[in-house]
């Protein structure tokens, strides 16, 4: 499957349910590029409305690639490839269906229960035999802003615990998510 991966950064709730635009971190960028190659995504794209932050990421992506870090750690540089960074949803939407012809499908995640939430296993299976290219929309802060949300034609279903509490952090949830959907299993 043609599966890609966008981390979100605004429209975003932060914790009084305001919209906001979250800043980017070199954290997320790295580690979740790291998860994706693992995984065998095929594009990162990690969107802000911000120029300066979008090039502070660019900065990241040159510094592991080319830079000390490239020798210093080439697996990093490899899934540094991986990471694209896009103004919005859109612009990878578009990038997306100019290499495919394909409009991708959009799988959003969340920590909040909800209607039509989809399973892990269903959409694994739907994957493995669909020949659309999907996104999966990662959010930081508390989460995406409902008109983000909306635009998705899948909902992924929560990342449970065995209680109450569900805060895990957007590279944890991450890694959760493409083990489920994209692990090899022996
Ligand atoms: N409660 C917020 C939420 O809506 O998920 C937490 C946001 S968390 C810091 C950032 C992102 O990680 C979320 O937008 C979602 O993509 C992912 N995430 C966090 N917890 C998750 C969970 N339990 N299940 C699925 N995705 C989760």
């Amino acid at each position: 499957v043609d599966l890609s991966l966008i981390l979100l950064h605004h429209p975003m709730h932060d914790r009084d349910g305001k919209t906001v635009a979250t800043s980017l971190t070199l954290n997320d960028t790295q580690d979740l590029a790291r998860s994706a190659c693992t995984f065998g995504i095929h594009t990162f794209y990690v969107a802000h409305p911000s120029a300066m932050q979008r090039k502070l990421g660019r900065r990241l992506k040159i510094h592991w690639q080319e830079g000390f870090g490239a020798t210093y750690n080439p697996s990093r540089k490899e899934a540094l490839t991986l990471v694209e960074l896009v103004h919005d949803i859109d612009e990878a939407i578009l990038k997306i269906e100019l290499r495919t012809g394909k409009r991708p499908k959009l799988i959003a995640t969340s920590a909040k229960a909800g209607a039509l939430r989809v399973g892990f296993e269903a959409l694994r299976q739907d994957l493995q035999t669909s020949d659309h290219p999907h996104i999966i929309m990662l959010g930081t802060g508390s989460g995406m802003a409902p008109e983000l949300l909306e635009r998705a034609q899948i909902i992924l279903e929560p990342i449970y615990g065995p209680g109450e509490y569900n805060h895990l952090s957007v590279r944890a949830a991450c890694a959760i998510i493409l083990d489920r959907l994209c692990a090899r299993r022996s």
